[in-house]
């Protein structure tokens, strides 16, 4: 059946500007890493990237890799897009990146312009798309000249490929000489998408400072710790179908007794305040003033209808903000 967005869908999401940028992007956006591959049904992908839709989520983040096998995610973000979301592409965001391994060779990897350009255009390709709305540098490269790397993020935008350009898992120098030399490029730096949760709190240690000082954005990736941070585990026992259980990322043994421990004494809090865990990890990224959104990922829709649902609770207090920093030191 033919789609037609909710009419209500711009009063349910807060948007916010990316840096000191003229982007606002939605407090939560989706990301395509995991759910999105050939290995599961589209039926399930369109009703998730819809219904996000449907709630106010106009940002959807991909990259050249994510699947399985790897192309996959943006082939099937693409026939939605074909499908359902071709009269909104104007009220969308699409991002995508390069970095990691893509394909086979000397050209397929890390952060070379032949590599990153190349890419570019597959990822158009499987979404067809005539732009991406953002492009990254999926991760540093310490045998390419940063200049080299950026230079291909500049060349994307200034071919019209891509409207702005980003980086992703940069250190704190990485990202001022990347900002750098992209600002002497007349091409602003305009968002940096690290991990970030209360189970990794690397940020706060120099990359949000670095970040507001250069006027870019940040969209913090896994801010549920790929489900850690969630009710999925907080019963010790390992579900079906879930990252635990099929090994992505981490496997069953993470779900352990010092786990078990900190994650139900976070979940208290949550309850407390009257949310679930997920929602008090997304409540807690978003506190940070440098953070603009809070990336992250569905394998249903009622686990993103609950991690969206987040955006309705009241701020975190100071007891409530000391009792989890007692729990997951900075
Ligand atoms: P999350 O921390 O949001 O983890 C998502 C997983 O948590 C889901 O797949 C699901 O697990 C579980 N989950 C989500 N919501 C709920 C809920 N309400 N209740 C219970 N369980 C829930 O993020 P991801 O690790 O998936 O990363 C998000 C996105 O960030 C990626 O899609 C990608 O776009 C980006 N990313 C970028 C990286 C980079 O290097 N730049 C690296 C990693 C991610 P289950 O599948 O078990 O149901």
């Amino acid at each position: 059946s033919q789609y037609r967005a909710a009419d209500d869908r711009y009063e349910q999401t807060p948007y916010e500007r990316v840096g000191r940028s003229g982007l606002l992007l939605p407090r939560i956006s989706l990301g395509l890493w995991n759910n999105f591959g050939h290995d599961r049904p589209l039926a399930t992908q369109r009703d998730i990237v819809l219904h996000a839709f449907d709630r106010g989520v106009t940002h959807f983040d991909l990259a050249n890799n994510y699947g399985p096998p790897y192309g996959a995610a943006e082939e099937q973000f693409g026939r939605i897009l074909e499908a359902d979301l071709r009269p909104y592409r104007d009220e969308i965001v699409v991002s995508t990146k390069a970095g990691y391994d893509m394909w086979a060779g000397p050209y397929g990897n890390w952060g070379s312009r032949k590599y990153l350009l190349a890419s570019l255009d597959q990822s158009l390709a499987r979404l067809g798309l005539e732009y991406v709305d953002v492009f990254y540098s999926h991760r540093p490269d310490p045998e390419t000249p940063i200049e080299e790397t950026m230079g291909a993020l500049v060349t994307a935008v200034r071919s019209g490929r891509a409207l702005y350009a980003g980086i992703s898992n940069y250190s704190p120098a990485q990202t001022a000489a990347a900002a750098e030399v992209l600002a002497a490029e007349g091409v602003p730096l305009l968002i940096h998408q690290p991990r970030y949760s209360m189970f990794d709190r690397t940020p706060e240690a120099g990359l949000f400072d670095e970040l507001e000082r250069q006027g870019t954005g940040a969209i913090v990736f896994s801010p549920l710790a790929g489900g850690l941070l969630t009710d999925r585990y907080l019963d010790g026992s390992v579900p079906v179908g879930s990252r635990a259980a099929e090994g992505r990322w981490f496997g069953a043994d993470r779900i352990d007794d010092d786990y078990l421990t900190t994650a139900r004494a976070l979940n208290d809090i949550a309850v407390a305040r009257g949310q679930s865990l997920a929602q008090l990890a997304i409540t807690w990224v978003l506190r940070q003033p440098a953070v603009t959104s809070a990336l992250v990922g569905a394998s249903s829709v009622r686990q993103l209808d609950g991690t969206l649902d987040a955006l309705a609770g009241a701020p975190l207090s100071d007891d409530e903000l000391a009792a989890i920093d007692a729990l997951v030191p900075r």
